[in-house]
């Protein structure tokens, strides 16, 4: 088994899902959201170049989510790091 072989079982086992499923999910361009689970398109997700696949971890809805509820206390002790 190749590393991204391993990566690609490690993702979908973390999700619940088999790998095929995961490689059908990725070949029509959509990636998971673990914040809210949904499967949606890279469009719907911030681009972060500093990630292994150039966009968010998580889709922009759930991150406008965590911007509106953070407080400013959490911003200071850096535990809220949004996408720049
Ligand atoms: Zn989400």
């Amino acid at each position: 088994m190749t590393p991204s072989e391993r990566s690609e079982r490690a993702a979908a086992t973390r999700i619940g899902i088999t790998v095929d499923e995961l490689r059908a999910h990725r070949a029509a361009g959509e990636k998971h959201c673990p914040s809210c689970r949904e499967w949606l398109s890279l469009r719907r997700f911030n681009c972060n170049a500093g990630r292994y696949d150039g966009v968010a971890w998580r889709c922009r809805s759930c991150d406008r989510a965590t911007k509106r509820s953070a407080t400013p206390a959490d911003k200071q002790r850096g535990a809220y790091k949004g996408a720049a």
